[in-house]
């Protein structure tokens, strides 16, 4: 007997990319999907919707390169900071170069043609499959019959006539496929959701950072949802907590920034990273931002840099400050 043709496929955990990987599977291709996490999307529970549905996962965290990718994509943004055709784009590059490591010969998704504006439309999946750097080795097993034959259906590494033709939004035949395949189809499995780069609120926050820091590894992506953040220099930004939780995951990333608190009255914990952190005059300003948010007094705030540096800051408005918030 032959060895058995590998793929790699990406894998959101939502019902779409279940079926893709269903679908070869029953060619006879061995199937090994990988979800890419980035400090803005990863799904709560894909290990256990891949243990579930019997796929093996694999989970590569992407940072660096895909901030590159965030900062100039070629086809632009979606509704909000969202690149998805290049973010696409380069999920398969990502994945097709783990193509040797797992001795695979495509990869594939469970992209279908005209389920989502922007980057499902015909263009859209053209230029992801451009942009991978090997269109013909990308496949997308539930629309693959409407869109251009791919290297494995043309070496008949897959039956092209076995592959579906669903196009849409309507979630009919994906149901019907689920029904099939004894998938049981819960909210967990409705199509991915939650990437923080389309939250209107939040993506506008990841844009002022991308756009605003030059070193984008100073940035604390993780704690972009906490807090309130402030630009107080350029490559240079202070979070601070809004309750005794944020305060405590905030001191949790002391060794990434300065960390600093009002110790004369109760108030916020603040960190201070970027290029300028150390600069006096921006630590400075920091503290008079963080003592705004201290509980009134009448005297100065005193605020303490790292549980070293000792700041007596007189009080003055939060509205002073509103102009450096993001
Ligand atoms: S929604 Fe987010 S994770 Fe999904 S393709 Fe768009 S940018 Fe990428």
């Amino acid at each position: 007997m032959g060895k058995k043709i590998k793929a790699i496929g990406l894998f959101s955990g939502g019902l779409d990319s279940i079926l893709a990987f269903k679908l070869l599977e029953e060619q006879g291709v061995e199937c090994i999907a990988v979800h890419f996490s980035t400090p803005f999307y990863f799904k709560q529970g894909i290990k256990g919707i891949a243990r579930r549905y019997d796929i093996p996962l694999i989970i590569r965290p992407v940072m660096d390169s895909y901030i590159d990718v965030l900062s100039k994509p070629v086809y632009g943004y979606g509704k909000n900071f969202n690149p998805c055709i290049d973010c696409h784009g380069f999920m398969f590059r990502a994945a097709l170069g783990m193509l040797d490591e797992f001795e695979a010969r495509f990869v594939f998704s469970g992209e279908v043609l005209g389920e989502r504006p922007f980057s499902q439309t015909r263009f859209g999946l053209e230029r992801v499959a451009q942009l991978s750097g090997a269109p013909g080795l990308v496949l997308r097993p539930l629309s693959a019959r409407l869109l251009t034959p791919t290297i494995p259906e043309k070496e008949g590494w897959v039956d092209r006539e076995k592959l579906l033709d669903i196009k849409g939004r309507s979630r009919r035949r994906q149901l019907e496929l689920a029904a099939y395949y004894g998938i049981e189809v819960d909210s967990n499995l409705q199509p991915a959701g939650g990437c923080l780069l389309t939250d209107p609120r939040i993506s506008r926050r990841i844009r002022e950072y991308v756009k605003r820091f030059k070193n984008h590894s100073y940035i604390i992506f993780e704690l972009i949802k906490t807090g309130r953040h402030f630009i107080v220099e350029k490559d240079t930004a202070l979070i601070i907590g809004r309750n005794r939780f944020e305060n405590d995951v905030i001191e949790a990333y002391d060794s990434r920034g300065s960390i600093f608190r009002s110790v004369s009255v109760p108030g916020p914990v603040g960190i201070l990273f970027g290029y300028k952190a150390e600069d006096p005059y921006v630590r400075t300003l920091a503290a008079r931002i963080l003592a705004s948010y201290a509980k009134p007094s009448q005297k100065e705030v005193e605020v303490v840099f790292r549980d070293e540096d000792l700041l007596l800051i007189q009080q003055e408005s939060r509205d002073r400050f509103k102009r450096y918030m993001i």
